[in-house]
């Protein structure tokens, strides 16, 4: 089904195109084929070069072959004559361009025709070129008709050509004869804005910047050029004399732009000599444009600028594209190359077919140049956007594999640790050999430093995977600073610092939000400042502020140790980095702590901020929301009635009575399970697979049931949905909980839909495996 619809897909899809193409291929054949069908005006036209004579300033008379280039009077006129031939038709005009001078026009002693911009032009000396349209009538037919052209400028004397004919007839041939050098340019300037948007996106989207955007630039500078050098300029636009003077405006421009373009394309390898160039350049088109502004000079006079700054352009691309050669950085690059010599062999026949002095240059070479540099551009940019795009999505996979290894090896590393640490437990509770206790109390402070460093790798793949869940729990705020304290309290002890508390006694006593992760926070930046200060005191102060409805909970952490070194501060919060400094080094630590710390104030809606003062002492403060559920003032700080033990042993008070069963297919799993539980009253039974378990839980009544996620054979999903079904099972109202290895995002709706009462995390710790107990166990 799929096949036939895809194969159908296809085919309407060939039929729509070739509709398309049909309708398109019709248009272009027709109107170049088919007889015109205008019938209602005159498009009456013909030349008109012959019989023209050169009235000199004494009177005298040379012909004039048309076209030519004539020289100028003692009083900067050209004067042509020419005896009216038999004009057998109303309202005809004679056409010439003026070649940027003033024009007037005698029919014998009649002023019929004069052109001049004096009046109307923002600037300049002269006025622009353009068709001039000079009335004749029968009535005309034998008298003179003379024509003067008067100013100086460096076409002055050019006349490329005589016609005559009706207005209609005159606009026709001119429209014709450049519709492909205007349809070109229309192209050019279309597909340089479509650069122009395509270059300013992908900087937006990727933050690099496109020589796209820069040929776009470049493209339209040079569309400009060839609609104002344009012989149809006067029906484009209204003051063509504004428009005529965009020709040297945009050839001022124009190394400016090329400077950057070639500068992308080099990648800003070369960049402080296109530097160099485009400020020159830009200089010049300032120096230009203020003369011309102020009539000092003619643009057509600074154009000299233009060129050498386009050549000394031309020249560093030229130089360091031999440099690129060598160094093999061409290939990034060849599709520009290749656009640029097209542009260059488009120049070199557009310079080969140039006749002395035309009024108007005939652009086809270079526009087709152009427009072939464009398409250029354009392929280059998408191999850079598909590169980009491919690199991106490797760095994404990158990360997302190496997040997934470390988040299983740091599992797999988790289970043999905390093994290695129950087991040396109970060498220190049964041991009596006091060597043998030595031993164990070093195997006990290395193993938890171990745990530690696994934890911390652990954390930081799981933020960096996305996993990291944040809970959001009523709690007793009261509790979480006693428990961090109580954490951080015996080494603040054991390095011999004072350990202040400054708690506001008015804050909200229960807050909702993740309890274990702010406590987590606090007692990184606590075991921070223990470990960078070597003496003095370190405090924590809990601080609150009502903001939006919430309270801002404002902790900071304080020490009078090493302080940290300004320039040190900006990469505090960088994964993997320790600062380097002589002060620290013999100071363990991997540096991931920070990181995991701001990440997770990141993710509670917070902010982390340092200061610092090298030698003196170092003050972190978090600020993190948190929903208020009762304005009752928590009271002030204290340890409770057993000061430090009370939370510390908070734990170890530990009187229930009860009978548990452990399925787990590792051996050692369930031996450390059941010595967790050792000096307790809890009787723990334990079954190493789901076969075992069944039997056990069919004849023993337990008070809860501890089932491993994975194992081989029957697993504990399945274990459970045969549980369900034994007839009069003894356990069916006992707590299933999930023993899962995987407590990342989603955990929590995963053991409920699986209809688990609940789920312990492993390894397994102590008060985590004694709440559990205590929660179903009463
Ligand atoms: P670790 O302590 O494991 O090296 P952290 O990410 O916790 O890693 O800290 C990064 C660095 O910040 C430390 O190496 C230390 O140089 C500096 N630092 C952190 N806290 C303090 C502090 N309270 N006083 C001085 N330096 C500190």
């Amino acid at each position: 089904m799929k096949k036939t619809s895809s194969f159908l897909y296809d085919i309407i899809f060939v039929g729509g195109m070739l509709l398309f193409f049909f309708v398109i291929g019709l248009l272009i054949w027709g109107e170049l084929t088919l007889p015109d069908e205008r019938n209602y005006t005159d498009f009456y036209l013909k030349d008109y070069s012959e019989g023209w004579e050169i009235v000199k300033a004494d009177g005298s008379r040379i012909p004039a072959v048309i076209p030519g280039q004539f020289s100028m009077d003692g009083s900067g006129k050209l004067i042509l004559e020419k005896k009216i031939g038999n004009i057998e038709r109303t309202n005809l005009y004679v056409t010439f361009n003026s070649a940027r001078q003033d024009i007037v026009a005698y029919i014998d002693d009649k002023k019929v025709y004069s052109f001049t911009t004096k009046d109307t032009r923002l600037f300049g000396e002269s006025s622009p070129g353009t068709l001039m349209f000079v009335p004749v009538n029968e009535s005309d037919s034998g008298k003179h008709l003379r024509i003067i052209m008067e100013g100086q400028n460096n076409y002055s004397g050019v006349v490329d050509g005589m016609q005559i004919g009706t207005q209609m007839g005159i606009v026709k041939h001119f429209l014709a004869k450049e519709k492909w050098t205007l349809g070109m340019t229309a192209f050019i300037l279309y597909l340089g804005f479509i650069a122009f948007v395509i270059g300013a996106s992908i900087k937006l989207a990727y933050g690099k910047t496109s020589p796209l955007f820069f040929s776009g630039w470049c493209a339209s500078v040079a569309g400009l050029w060839a609609l104002a050098e344009s012989d149809v300029r006067q029906f484009i636009a209204p003051n063509f004399s504004l428009l005529s003077y965009m020709t040297y405006l945009s050839l001022i421009m124009l190394p400016f732009a090329m400077a950057f373009y070639f500068d992308a394309v080099q990648d800003g390898r070369y960049r402080p000599l296109y530097m160099i160039a485009a400020v020159l350049d830009w200089f010049c088109a300032f120096i230009a444009i203020i003369l011309q502004f102020t009539n000092h000079t003619d643009l057509s006079n600074v154009l000299f600028f233009a060129y050498i700054g386009f050549i000394l352009t031309m020249v560093i691309f030229t130089v360091t594209l031999v440099c690129d050669f060598i160094k093999q950085n061409v290939k990034l690059f060849w599709p520009e190359l290749v656009g640029n010599i097209g542009v260059l062999i488009a120049g070199l026949v557009q310079f080969l077919t140039y006749k002395s002095r035309p009024i108007t240059v005939d652009r086809t070479a270079i526009l087709i140049g152009i427009i072939f540099l464009l398409l250029m551009s354009y392929l280059n940019a998408l191999i850079n956007i598909r590169n980009l795009e491919r690199d991106m999505f490797a760095a994404v996979q990158a990360q997302e594999s190496s997040s997934a290894f470390l988040t299983r090896m740091s599992h797999e590393m988790r289970t043999p640790i905390n093994a290695i640490l129950g087991m040396n437990k109970m060498i220190l509770r049964e041991s009596k050999e006091d060597n043998i206790l030595d031993y164990a109390r070093d195997v006990n402070g290395a193993g938890n430093y171990l745990l530690g460093i696994v934890n911390e790798v652990l954390d930081l793949a799981k933020v960096n995977a996305g996993q990291i869940e944040i809970d959001n729990e009523e709690y007793v705020l009261m509790d979480m600073v006693r428990e961090a304290y109580a954490m951080v309290r015996p080494r603040a002890t054991a390095s011999r610092l004072a350990f202040e508390v400054d708690m506001s006694d008015v804050l909200p006593s229960i807050l909702k939000g993740d309890k274990e992760r702010i406590i987590q926070v606090v007692t990184n930046l606590l075991t921070n400042a223990v470990k960078y200060t070597p003496e003095g005191r370190i405090k924590l102060s809990v601080q609150g502020k009502i903001h939006e409805g919430k309270l801002l909970l404002i902790i900071s952490v304080s020490d009078t140790g090493i302080g940290i070194e300004e320039q040190n501060i900006p990469v505090l919060f960088n994964s993997y980095r320790r600062v380097s400094d002589f002060k620290n080094k013999r100071i363990e630590g991997t540096g991931l702590g920070l990181t995991i710390t701001k990440q997770l104030v990141d993710l509670m809606g917070g902010e982390i901020s340092v200061e610092s003062v090298y030698g003196k002492g170092t003050t972190f403060t978090v600020m993190i929301p948190q929903e208020i559920c009762s304005i009752e003032p928590c009271g002030t700080f204290s340890m409770g009635p057993n000061g430090d033990r009370r939370v510390a042993d908070r734990h170890e008070v530990f009187d229930i009575i009860g009978k548990i069963l452990i399925v787990d297919d590792v051996a050692i799993n369930l031996r450390v399970f059941t010595m967790l539980l050792s000096n307790t009253d809890i009787t723990v039974d334990t079954a190493i697979s789901g076969v075992e378990a069944l039997e056990k839980i069919k004849r023993i009544k337990y008070d809860m049931i501890f089932i491993d996620h994975l194992m081989p054979g029957m697993d504990g999903i399945e274990l459970k949905t045969l549980i369900a079904a034994i007839p009069d099972n003894p356990n069916r109202t006992t707590p299933l909980i999930m023993q899962t290895a995987n407590a990342v995002v989603g955990a929590k709706e995963e053991y409920e839909r699986l209809g688990f009462t609940d789920y312990i995390e492993k390894p397994i710790k102590e008060e985590e495996l004694k709440k559990l107990i205590r929660k179903y166990i009463k």
